[in-house]
């Protein structure tokens, strides 16, 4: 971190803003200017707050060098993560994955015909919302403890690990019990209590970007779970919200390779969410393999025109697996397996 102190700065103005530094347990080396007296911040600078730096009237300008998280930097874990979920590796140079299922849960049969598709198409594990978050009230909110017996119901018949959304921290103790991997949906992904109690879990954590999140924001709550100590963190990219109106959200297929560059953990993208159109959901797909995400999470239903929720951008099982077909040459090409 640079800290530069205007020109007038008294010595013990200086050296009060020094000390409090140190006292963190920081190295401070001072640059004398002409015009301005600069100071190199170094050591742990994660638990500096340069917002509180630049309140000091002294105090010019604040930049901050190193990034402000640090379990979940590249930096200091060289080695791709790889997360296993009940016997799933995900990230480093493992198969991609491709996660498959309705957006909600609606009854048990119809659940269980298309986990069996899921799976016949080369699916590896069983997505499904049981809690769901619905921009209206009135909108169906989701089968609930039902929709999570099913999936299990699920996963034993077909051997589908399970992806689904916990909303709340009351229901912790039912997604710990029971599901393989937890959701974090996209507008919980600051929901810094929710985090904390996923901290400290064992379960991998599906983190989902928020709706209008940058990626520093992003790879900070992933961070919160990783500080409390559950570092099996999964990031996914649903898309963005922007200007653009012909698709739900803005799919930032830029965030893979940055991700990778940042961070060691594994990355998957939902181009379901992303694009909110079916017709978008394969070209998209194969872009995300070949920009090396590690992962797909897609929305099939058997009979999308009557879903409960997210019809419009849900495949149907033999799209579904034309992707994973189509997918896999692009997997080839890159040198991973699918
Ligand atoms: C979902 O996966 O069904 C969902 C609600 O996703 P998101 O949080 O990305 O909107
Ligand atoms: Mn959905």
């Amino acid at each position: 971190m640079i800290i530069t102190l205007k020109k007038n700065t008294p010595k013990e103005e200086a050296q009060k803003i020094i000390s409090a530094i140190e006292k963190k347990g920081l190295h401070v080396t001072v640059i004398e200017g002409t015009n301005y007296n600069v100071y190199g911040v170094v050591g742990d600078t994660t638990v500096l707050d340069e917002k509180a730096i630049s309140a000091n009237p002294f105090v010019d300008n604040v930049t901050r060098i190193a990034a402000p998280y640090k379990k979940a930097n590249r930096l200091f874990h060289p080695d791709d993560s790889i997360i296993d979920v009940a016997g799933i590796k995900v990230g480093g140079q493992e198969d991609i994955v491709v996660i498959g299922g309705p957006c909600s849960v609606e009854d048990r049969l119809s659940l269980l015909e298309l986990a069996k598709d899921v799976k016949q198409a080369g699916g590896c594990m069983l997505r499904g919302g049981a809690y769901k978050p619905r921009t209206s009230p009135y909108a169906f909110q989701g089968m609930g403890t039902t929709g999570i017996e099913w999936m299990c119901e699920a996963r034993e018949q077909y051997g589908l690990p399970i992806v689904s959304e916990l909303m709340s921290i009351d229901k912790m103790d039912e997604f710990e019990e029971h599901v393989d991997l937890i959701q974090v949906g996209a507008r919980n992904m600051q929901n810094f209590d929710l985090l904390k109690v996923l901290g400290k879990s064992k379960k991998p954590v599906l983190l989902k970007r928020g709706l209008a999140n940058t990626i520093e924001e992003w790879i900070m709550s992933a961070e919160y779970i990783m500080a409390g100590g559950n570092e099996n963190v999964i990031l996914c990219e649903r898309g963005i919200r922007t200007f653009e109106k012909y698709t739900r959200n803005t799919l930032d297929l830029s965030v893979i390779p940055i991700i990778k560059q940042k961070s060691h953990l594994p990355i998957i993208i939902d181009p379901s969410h992303a694009t909110g159109d079916w017709k978008l959901v394969e070209s998209m797909s194969l872009a995300a393999i070949a920009a090396g995400a590690d992962g797909l999470i897609i929305e099939v239903h058997n009979n999308p025109e009557s879903a409960w929720s997210d019809g419009a951008q849900s495949l149907k099982p033999d799209k579904f697996k034309a992707v994973i077909e189509k997918g896999r040459q692009i997997a080839h090409v890159i040198g991973r397996g699918m």
